[in-house]
């Protein structure tokens, strides 16, 4: 089964809101396990202490490496070496979709939450973790970002969200796409009606239009990604005529793929 450790100085943080929802249905129906360890249950001083002053001066505490060590080391040597060892901070590598994938294929994972500053570099470098980031702000503590990543992780285990964690067509997916915006009824809101093509029953329009919405989103909102996305793919062939349309920014020449009229709407929606 796949499982997660978790350190931290507030094991009553998890696993919150993992506990709810499909990731807490699939936790208590046994399909991946979670256990929270308290760091301060391996202090060995009168005043059970796990952080002290930095060397070198300056504010905040730095969480000690003999405590930390001695707390990882209990689980480490008792199981598996093969989950990955990651101490959350954010001068991490930062996460994204493949290394969730990754994570989520192996056995589980051990997570280190910091507090304060954060950990001692030595026992970083002395366990061997991996330092993970999930975005570049601060946060002020590791556990809404091992929330993150183990909710990430999760949801790509199988029987948790079944269909719906489509690896193709999901926003950071194989496409290397942000995916295309959704509508459901009432077919008509506010005045605002969902995209014809919708509810045409043509699925390859729909397809198409899907497919050239995705385009369109991630080339306006991440050219980092589209930058990628235009590197790694070749064109399919059946995709060809509307791909070639879609990378001219005319509306002319987009409506030819039924795009235009229908892009407005969710557009002027978002502004409002
Ligand atoms: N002084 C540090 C920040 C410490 S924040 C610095 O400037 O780099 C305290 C703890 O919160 C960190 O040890 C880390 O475990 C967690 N944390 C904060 N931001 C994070 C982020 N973006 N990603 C992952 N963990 C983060």
């Amino acid at each position: 089964m796949w499982h997660a450790s978790v350190f931290t100085l507030f094991p009553e943080m998890f696993p919150g809101p993992l506990g709810l929802s499909l990731a807490g249905k699939a936790l208590r129906e046994g399909r991946w396990g979670l256990e929270a360890i308290d760091i301060r249950s391996f202090a060995t001083d009168r005043h059970r202490s796990v952080d002290d002053t930095p060397f070198g001066g300056g504010a905040g505490m730095v969480m000690r490496p003999d405590v930390v060590d001695a707390a990882v080391g209990a689980t480490v040597a008792a199981g598996d070496p093969a989950r990955p060892l990651i101490c959350l901070t954010p001068r991490g590598r930062l996460l994204d979709q493949a290394l969730v994938r990754e994570i989520a294929a192996g056995p589980g994972c051990i997570l280190v939450c910091g507090r304060y500053e954060g950990v001692d570099q030595r026992v970083i470098e002395a366990r061997g973790m991996r330092e993970v980031s999930v975005g570049d702000y601060v946060l002020s503590g590791g556990e809404p970002a091992a929330l993150v990543l183990l909710d990430a992780c999760v949801r790509l285990l199988p029987g948790v969200m079944g269909a719906a964690a489509s690896a193709e067509e999901e926003s950071h997916g194989e496409a290397g796409l942000l995916e295309y915006p959704h509508y459901t009824r009432p077919a008509e809101w506010q005045g605002r009606r969902v995209p014809e093509v919708l509810v045409s029953g043509h699925h390859a329009a729909v397809a198409r239009w899907r497919r050239a919405e995705a385009e369109r989103i991630t080339r306006e909102r991440r050219p980092d990604l589209w930058a990628k996305h235009g590197s790694r793919r070749p064109e399919p062939a059946a995709d060809a005529a509307c791909g070639e349309v879609l990378r001219r920014p005319e509306p002319a020449a987009d409506a030819a793929c039924g795009t235009a009229a229908n892009t407005r709407l969710p557009r002027a929606a978002g502004a409002a």
